[in-house]
């Protein structure tokens, strides 16, 4: 199932090239008061969500995809986990480049672990991209992002799969310089997550999907998760040594080769196989 969060907050159910509406399902998910649980409700409460959904689909308000604006399918994740350096080539390139390196030398996820996106950051493709920074080199970053969709912690390898809900395109909007991956990573709508969540029935091998990231239309990223270093499994296994994974939590898993500095006006398409493409506009703070 693929669903998406569009317009007015209101949720849909995507086949092929139109939105179903299917709002109404929302009605799952039971009332909350503060303090609110930490995680996203309807992730919380994907399975209650999936099967109202289902049940409305057929009579629902069918809208054409290219006419709703997409905001990121998971709300409120209580953390963005990142993977950083998580491609051998992508290491290559950042060792070569010293507008990346910044003089220091580039080491491995096993050296640096994991970092975290500000919540603040997340927004939907159709929401673009607003450089906050224009005078820096700020690079795209297309990667494969997984949703944690069962709380977990001490996860062991073979049971992580279990703990997601499933599957989207991430974009770790990077601006380049010496800060702490968490600060130059976290600026309003640096991290996209969509164009909607393809849940995990329907993504047998998330470490086999092929990738690419264009810009105005010129290919500039095109990979395959299958050369992770750490892969989906071990992602989530290494992210619960140190965190409580929560529902809606986000592990974005890291980027291929190819990252590239973006400027106002630009165009990001990013596809992903077995997920779909979503288009993202970059403007000006
Ligand atoms: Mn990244």
């Amino acid at each position: 199932m693929r669903l998406c969060r569009f317009d007015d907050d209101r949720l849909g159910l995507v086949r092929d090239d139109r939105v179903l509406d299917v709002s109404e399902a929302l009605e799952a998910i039971p009332p909350a008061r503060w303090p609110l649980p930490q995680g996203d409700l309807l992730i919380a409460h994907l399975e209650a969500v999936r099967a109202r959904a289902d049940a409305l689909a057929k009579g629902a308000r069918s809208l054409p995809l290219a006419e709703v604006k997409l905001k990121s399918p998971v709300a409120n994740p209580s953390k963005i986990i990142a993977a950083p350096v998580n491609y051998q080539k992508h290491l290559d390139e950042s060792r070569l480049d010293k507008e990346i390196n910044v003089g220091q030398e580039i080491k491995t996820i096993d050296y640096y672990g994991l970092f975290l996106k500000a919540n603040s950051s997340l927004v939907g493709p159709g929401e673009g991209v607003a450089l906050r920074f224009p005078d820096r080199r700020t690079d795209h970053e297309c990667e494969l992002a997984a949703v944690i969709g069962k709380a977990g912690s001490g996860i062991p390898r073979a049971r992580a799969l279990e703990h997601v809900a499933g599957y989207a395109i991430g974009i770790d909007m990077s601006i380049r310089g010496s800060e702490d991956r968490s600060f130059r990573k976290s600026v309003d709508s640096y991290a996209v997550l969509g164009p909607w969540l393809v849940t995990a029935d329907e993504i047998e091998a998330p470490d086999a999907l092929d990738l690419t990231l264009r810009v105005n239309g010129e290919l500039r990223q095109q990979a395959n998760t299958r050369d992770l270093i750490y892969d989906v499994p071990k992602l989530v296994a290494y992210a619960s040594e140190f965190y409580t994974l929560l529902p809606g939590d986000i592990i974005m898993t890291g980027t291929p080769e190819g990252v590239s500095p973006v400027v106002p006006g630009d165009v990001i398409v990013a596809e992903m196989e077995g997920i779909g493409g979503m288009e993202i506009a970059v403007r000006a703070a």
